[in-house]
């Protein structure tokens, strides 16, 4: 139910408002309140749902004006929640979800809340991608904003890489156009930086050809060859060609688990995903020794596919709102004989059948970008290590969260304490984990956010705090 006091504060902004304005107590509150991590049980006052960049003016100076607390809402996947508050008002970009392809300038101009679902279609249709994540139901804004690990990165780089322009909101309600002439700096921030500069209205990708075929890569072995396995996956990303992106990923096979065979369920498995930014021919040639780490995997779903359906590979396993999940990160300076002991000593413990424990390679473009390019920190590492808990009851949440946890800390000494932001788990170290994350980048965006937005409005976030 609208309070008398919530809706004579909000009279100004309804009146102004295009998109869809959801109250508690409206019909569509609790769906529109609900996001990916079935763990975030937030009651924001007010959904403000944008249709148009003059929505998301008046709702930042609504939120300006008032003090309410405000969050930014893309795809709704971050995982500690950040999208949802208690009391204050939800800055909902789901509407604005357009993508426009410009084919022959191999340029994609996306609304901030597109999914990468919508990037995928719409650039597929002409022949072209944009490096994405690998769960199509991950909004774009969040992804890019923090970085943006994909199949496609050590050909072409991360999603934040390949953002060349940006229509931004700021906290003072102006729109800020950034490209490489213009509010360069800017640009640099979105580059990795979160969303703490604005609200980005619309993000411009480079495209590349690509597909309509791929050959992709997705095996699992059993777990009895965990070590062998990973010492298998160095080396053959040691020589790997930059078309080839790999995730090597440790877990159980969930008991009913189709289209897994039945006597696979239950059993643990060290499994490879990867896919050939080239001719399908070639990939599966080059990616084999991948699948021919045992003779009869447990499960092989590699094959020449569409590459939209690559992107869909794991979407299944990641149903929103069903699950509790809490993902956290290290970045791994090598993966040594005993870094790999360590991690197979420790992933198959956890708690939940639906868990993972995945290995991302970072190679080749990803490398080659600096930091002069923009703020994601951590090309230096070898490997990104994310676990990822998954689970059902809220029971066992202590249990779930205390694996990533344990993981995370027995790895420490292999890392510099750098992680990637977006795999964050709920930032339970603060500021400290923020300038480990972007170790010599921290001082430059702490300038950036004096200049874009000096009193921290948006500060629900991987928050960078304005240098005073
Ligand atoms: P939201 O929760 O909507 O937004 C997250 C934050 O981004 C907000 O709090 C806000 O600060 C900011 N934000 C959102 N929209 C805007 C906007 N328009 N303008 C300014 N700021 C905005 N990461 C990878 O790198 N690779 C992967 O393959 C990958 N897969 C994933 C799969 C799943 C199932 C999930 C849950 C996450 C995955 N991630 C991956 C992590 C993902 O990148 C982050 O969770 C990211 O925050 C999701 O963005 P979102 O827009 O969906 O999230």
């Amino acid at each position: 139910m609208m309070t008398p006091v919530v809706q004579t504060e909000t009279a100004v902004l309804a009146h102004n408002f295009q998109g869809e304005l959801i109250y508690l107590g409206d019909a569509a509150y609790d769906e529109a309140r609900a996001i990916w991590n079935g763990m975030i049980d937030r009651r924001p006052a007010l959904i403000a749902r944008c249709a148009t960049v003059a929505d998301v003016q008046t709702a930042v100076k609504f939120a300006r004006e008032t003090g309410w607390p405000l969050s930014v809402r893309g795809g709704g996947h971050n995982v500690a929640g950040h999208a949802v508050n208690d009391n204050g008002i939800v800055i909902d970009l789901s509407l604005m979800n357009s993508v426009a392809v410009d084919p022959d300038g191999h340029l994609a101009y996306v609304g901030g809340g597109a999914t990468i679902a919508d990037v995928d279609r719409a650039t597929q249709a002409f022949g072209l991608a944009a490096p994405m994540g690998v769960v199509s139901e991950t909004g774009v804004a969040g992804l890019t904003l923090g970085g943006g690990f994909g199949h496609l990165r050590n050909k072409y780089g991360l999603s934040a890489d390949n953002l060349v322009a940006a229509n931004v909101v700021t906290a003072d309600g102006h729109i800020v156009h950034a490209n490489e002439q213009e509010n360069s700096d800017l640009l640099w921030g979105l580059r990795g930086g979160g969303g703490n500069f604005g609200i980005v209205t619309q993000f411009v990708y480079k495209l590349y050809p690509l597909g309509p075929e791929i050959y992709f890569t997705g095996v699992f072995h059993h777990g009895d060859h965990a070590e062998a396995g990973l010492k298998l996956y160095r080396e053959f990303n040691a020589i790997a060609p930059d078309e080839v992106s790999t995730l090597a990923f440790l877990g159980i096979v969930p008991d009913g688990a189709e289209p897994f065979p039945p006597e696979a369920h239950g059993e643990r498995f060290v499994g490879f995903v990867a896919l050939y930014a080239g001719d399908p021919a070639e990939g599966e040639a080059i990616m084999r020794p991948l699948r021919k780490l045992t003779a009869e995997p447990l499960a092989d779903f590699s094959g020449v596919m569409p590459y939209v359906d690559a992107q869909q590979f794991f979407d299944e396993d990641y149903p929103s709102g069903e699950l509790r999940y809490y993902w956290k990160s290290l970045n791994l300076l090598s993966l040594n004989d005993e870094a790999i002991a360590r991690i197979v000593e420790h992933v198959y413990r956890q708690p939940s059948q639906h868990s993972t424990t995945d290995l991302w390679h970072i190679g080749g473009a990803v490398k080659r970008f600096n930091s002069d390019h923009g703020a994601f920190y951590g090309r230096h590492a070898a490997y990104l290590l994310n676990p990822e808990a998954n689970w059902e009851d809220a029971a066992d949440d202590e249990a779930n969260i205390a694996w990533a946890q344990t993981l995370i800390d027995a790895m420490a000494e292999f890392s510099d304490g750098s992680r990637y932001l977006n795999f964050a788990g709920f930032q339970e170290e603060g500021d400290g984990m923020m300038t480990a994350a972007f170790g010599p980048q921290y001082a430059r965006l702490a300038q950036l956010k004096q200049k874009y937005d000096p009193t921290n409005l948006f500060n629900r976030n991987q928050n960078i705090k304005p240098q005073s």
